[in-house]
């Protein structure tokens, strides 16, 4: 049984669709999903440039449609989809456990974690996660200088 974090060997997140990482004003149809709200491309790209593993986690299921989204909307991290997975968690593959109870240890959505309904900037959840250390403490800099350079709009190093 794991005990500590992360479960698996490398961090992995789980994040939302629907008015976490796109704007959402009310179901439109399958094929409609809102534009991404404002830093999601580097929310998701944070937690790529610490290590984690990245999983797009959504009830929508037409996995084409989301990919063309994620593609049009350049979720792009070093020349490669910014999401490692969508749908499924790599630690349910890794331990072939259900897929439909993905394990993470952390997952983002709007419903729950950290906004419990309330329309949080992705910045400030970034700032938080930060702030809390629940990035790797070692990165911790890196993610702060890469901000402050997106902020000024300075490419980072
Ligand atoms: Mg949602």
């Amino acid at each position: 049984m794991p005990s500590h974090f992360p479960i698996w060997d490398h961090p992995v997140v789980a994040i939302d669709l629907d008015d976490t990482l796109s704007e959402f004003d009310g179901y439109k149809g399958w094929r409609h999903i809102g534009p991404p709200r404002p830093y999601a491309q580097e929310f998701v790209n944070l937690f790529r440039s610490h290590g984690w593993v990245t999983f797009l986690w959504t009830a929508r299921l037409e996995d084409g449609l989301l990919r063309e989204w994620l593609h049009e909307h350049k979720f792009i991290y070093n020349g490669a989809p910014a999401f490692n997975y969508i749908n499924k968690s790599p630690i349910n593959l890794h331990i072939n456990c259900n897929p439909s109870k993905p394990i993470a240890d952390l997952y983002i959505d709007n419903a729950t974690y950290p906004f419990c309904g309330h329309p949080v900037p992705l910045r400030e959840v970034a700032e938080e996660l930060i702030r809390r250390g629940i990035l790797d403490g070692s990165g911790m800099g890196k993610a702060s200088h890469t901000m402050r350079h997106a902020e000024e709009g300075r490419p980072s190093t």
